[in-house]
């Protein structure tokens, strides 16, 4: 995991599963203004990317934007993540 900052990169975060990678990019000039919630969720989505997780619903943390919306939107995973991982993953 790796931190870097950059107003015109929308993203918050990042999965970088280019060849030998395999890090979360977290871009701080969106981080530091987030409430712990919104850090929480951010993370956890990326960490749901390198899981090969898709984006999911608003509902889900691994909706596109999943600090976006709501300072208090659900930081865990919800079920649509839980029931997508054995769907990525065949178990
Ligand atoms: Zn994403």
């Amino acid at each position: 995991m790796s931190d870097y900052t950059s107003s015109s990169d929308s993203r918050a975060g990042w999965f970088d599963c280019s060849a030998g990678a395999d890090d979360i990019k977290l871009n701080t000039h969106w981080m530091d203004g987030y409430n712990d919630s919104q850090k929480h969720a951010v993370v956890t989505h990326e960490f749901g990317h390198s899981l090969k997780l898709a984006h999911g619903p608003e509902i889900a943390v691994m909706d596109t934007c999943p600090a976006c919306y709501n300072p208090n939107m659900n930081n865990n995973l919800q079920s649509w993540d839980i029931n997508s991982y054995p769907n990525v993953w065949g178990y």
